[in-house]
């Protein structure tokens, strides 16, 4: 009895001592919680690439020697095999899938808009209940204009000057399409012009080191809390059967993710970033390199890398980089997105086979 009396009173004063912490900040909560997350993504993509090329360190070899600071999927020769969620192999039906979580049925890139809501479709509309919400926090650009069509749902306003994208609840530079930067005017209206003087030789595009200008650009600007950096030269150089130029484009990709990564870490986000780069499809082998789609084959496999704040934390010198065995595909970054970003609309239609492997590593 006594022994139970003795471990009741110390319950009860670790209840009352724990209680008064819970209250602290119960009471505090109102006044400090953010209405919003207080991680940041920058999701980067590079079009068109091939894991094998992606994972040659003569061609990523700023990415490689951060190697320790990223989780790696899709390197086949490891047996982690990353693949696309669509039967298409093609650039708009594989962007559809990672913003919507799922395939929607899209067959070609001429498809419309997604129907569903896209992952940022959802948080930019969260956000704007929030009563600091800011434009600029959410931002996407583009070197391929077409990209528009699977980053939101949401129909662009027509104005006498053509459709804009000015009724967005988020920043989007698509294309060679003029660019308003509502804060700093000059600086979009020099953007505007100097990428419509540069144009690259293949259509409804900007060359890619003016998306990661811009994109740099608007991150020093106004620190979004999601970036998405979408380029597409590697692509284009693919379709002409240019094997060296998409190489190089594949090796400026590297050292802009690199200046990306670098700037990051000298911000106060530093510990608070998570980067993910990945493919939207892959091509084809030998005779096949500059096609893709449902019939060339390996135009499936794709590649991913993920750079969290934990895993930087764990980086070390002596540890070999980290490739995670298994199949996973496009369909699981948006239970990621969602996860880091305190999105509500997770649903359980979603496969959060990635998520639960990262957070079962302790790595998110
Ligand atoms: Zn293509």
């Amino acid at each position: 009895m006594l022994t139970r009396n003795v471990l009741f009173s110390v319950n009860a004063a670790a209840v009352a001592w724990l209680l008064s912490f819970i209250c602290a900040p119960d009471s505090m909560a109102e006044v400090t919680t953010p209405c919003r997350s207080l991680n940041h993504v920058v999701f980067m993509t590079v079009d068109g690439v091939r894991w094998k090329d992606f994972f040659d360190p003569k061609n990523t070899p700023k990415i490689h020697a951060l190697a320790n600071q990223f989780v790696m999927f899709g390197n086949r020769d490891e047996n982690s095999h990353f693949k696309v969620s669509n039967p298409i192999n093609k650039s708009l039906p594989g962007y559809q899938t990672l913003f919507l979580g799922f395939d929607e049925g899209a067959k070609n890139n001429q498809w419309p808009r997604p129907q569903a809501p896209t992952f940022i479709d959802e948080l930019a509309s969260q956000w704007q209940k929030c009563p600091d919400f800011d434009k600029d926090s959410v931002a996407a650009f583009s070197s391929w204009q077409v990209l528009e069509n699977a980053l939101t749902h949401f129909k662009p306003a027509n104005t006498s000057s053509g459709p804009n994208q000015g009724n967005l609840p988020f920043v989007l530079s698509a294309g060679a399409q003029p660019w308003t930067d509502l804060k700093h005017p000059d600086d979009g209206a020099y953007f505007s012009k100097i990428i419509r003087s540069d144009l690259p030789k293949w259509k409804l595009s900007k060359k890619d080191k003016y998306t990661w200008s811009m994109s740099l650009h608007h991150y020093l600007m106004h620190p979004s809390q999601f970036l998405y950096i979408s380029t597409g030269d590697t692509d284009e150089w693919g379709h002409q059967n240019d094997f060296k130029k998409y190489l190089s484009a594949l090796k400026d990709s590297d050292d802009r993710v690199d200046e990306m990564m670098q700037e990051i870490a000298k911000s106060p986000y530093a510990t608070s970033t998570t980067f993910v780069l990945t493919t939207d499809h892959g091509r084809g082998n030998k005779g096949d390199f500059k096609n893709h789609g449902p019939d060339i084959k390996h135009s499936d496999e794709a590649f991913l890398i993920v750079s969290t704040p934990e895993i930087r934390k764990q980086a070390s010198a002596n540890k070999p980089p980290l490739a995670i065995s298994g199949e996973f595909e496009h369909r699981q970054l948006r239970p990621i997105f969602e996860y880091l970003l305190e999105i509500q609309s997770l649903g359980a239609s979603h496969d959060s086979h990635l998520l639960d492997t990262l957070r079962g590593a302790h790595l998110l």
